[in-house]
């Protein structure tokens, strides 16, 4: 830690001389969100503990609604986005974190109302870091990012339910995107079957190269069904809620359950309590945002141990900052594969 740098949750600790490049948010005079790459005052940078000059952020579902303005993620302008980065610490006022430490961040608000990743630096509470494990890259930490890791606690949740690989399949929804994609990858390499529910059938051979055993049209389930269905499934990862998710709790066999994580189709659940009093299906709610350290941590070390480098890679393609305010939309019109990285100094 500097002597120069002894603030908690004041200013920032860092000299105000000097910039860096960021994507900024505001709003126009009809209130609509604009969206640019500019150069920031590091004297503009919120409150914090520590600073982190990142190498890697990412570019998630939440992040599109907020640079396209689609949905209200986010609560002060000017704001940065970018709900997760990869980097080294700058400066610290917190004995937890010195100077060179390597962290990353997922949630907390980063990016909705504290700027956050699409930065080349960020102002944040050190409550809100986690220490990058030894053997991950920021890059590869950012390849997996919020996705990667809601993907873990998701699966995590499945196995607290006691749902083994011996139980029969895992349904995955959403499958082509982030959180799908990587929850397809873990399940698998932990000895799951798994079923990948997709709207892109033509990726049929990149979702069975990640490890699924079948691809199923996602209009199956997207559209209202019968309360209660065939048992298909012992255990599902939903990414896309509103008719899909209760048609997957519909389909799920006695005893299993389901992570829901994801609103791709929509926030509404209009099922019914058949699977849960008919069939005890559990629904188990998964948020990334405000987890605990504790099972931060152990989503991370897990992502470390779990998932090779080379599946992370080959699920990955990498844009510049300026390149994130045109990718943003296509993310929501569910053109992209996989994951997105975002090189911050390029
Ligand atoms: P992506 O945009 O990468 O993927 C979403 C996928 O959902 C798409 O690729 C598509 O898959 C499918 N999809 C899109 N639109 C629809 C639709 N109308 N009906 C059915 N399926 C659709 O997003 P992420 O994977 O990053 O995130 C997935 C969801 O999880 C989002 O809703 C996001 O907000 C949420 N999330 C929640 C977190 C939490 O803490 N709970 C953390 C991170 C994300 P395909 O083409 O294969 O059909």
């Amino acid at each position: 830690m500097e002597a120069a740098v002894a603030v908690s949750h004041g200013r920032p600790p860092v000299a105000s001389a000097g910039g860096f490049r960021a994507v900024r948010l505001g709003k126009d005079a009809k209130g609509a969100t604009t969206a640019e790459v500019a150069t920031l005052d590091n004297g503009e940078l919120p409150p914090g503990n520590v600073v982190v000059r990142i190498a890697y952020s990412t570019l998630n579902y939440k992040d599109a609604l907020a640079i396209t303005g689609q949905s209200p993620v986010v609560r002060k302008f000017p704001m940065v986005p970018g709900i997760d980065f990869a980097g080294t610490v700058e400066h610290s006022a917190d004995a937890r974190y010195q100077v060179g430490d390597r962290v990353l961040l997922n949630g907390w608000g980063v990016g909705e109302t504290h700027w956050g990743g699409l930065a080349q630096r960020a102002c944040v509470r050190a409550d809100w870091l986690v220490p990058l494990p030894a053997s991950m890259s920021e890059r590869s930490a950012m390849c997996i990012g919020t996705a990667g890791y809601t993907a873990m606690l998701s699966v995590m949740a499945l196995e607290a339910r006691g749902i083994a690989p011996e139980a029969g399949v895992i349904l995955v929804t959403g499958a082509n995107g982030g959180v799908g994609s990587i929850a397809i990858a873990l399940l698998s390499r932990l000895g799951y079957a798994v079923t990948a529910s997709t709207g892109r059938l033509e990726e049929a051979p990149r979702l069975k190269a990640l490890g699924a055993t079948c691809v199923m049209d996602r209009r199956v389930l997207g559209e209202p069904g019968k309360p209660l269905q065939k048992e298909a499934w012992a255990g599902a990862i939903d990414c896309v809620g509103s008719h899909t998710l209760a048609n997957v709790l519909a389909g799920i066999r006695y005893g299993g359950a389901v992570a829901a994580c994801g609103l791709a189709q929509g926030m509404e659940l209009a099922g019914s309590v058949a699977p849960f009093i008919l069939r005890g299906v559990a629904l188990e709610g998964v948020d990334s945002v405000h987890a605990s350290f504790a099972r931060r941590t152990v989503a991370w070390a897990r992502l470390a141990r779990e998932l090779p480098g080379e599946v992370v890679e080959a699920n990955t393609r990498e844009i510049s900052l300026v390149q994130a305010l045109v990718v943003a939309p296509e993310l929501l019109r569910g053109q992209v594969r996989g994951r997105v990285v975002v090189d911050v100094n390029r």
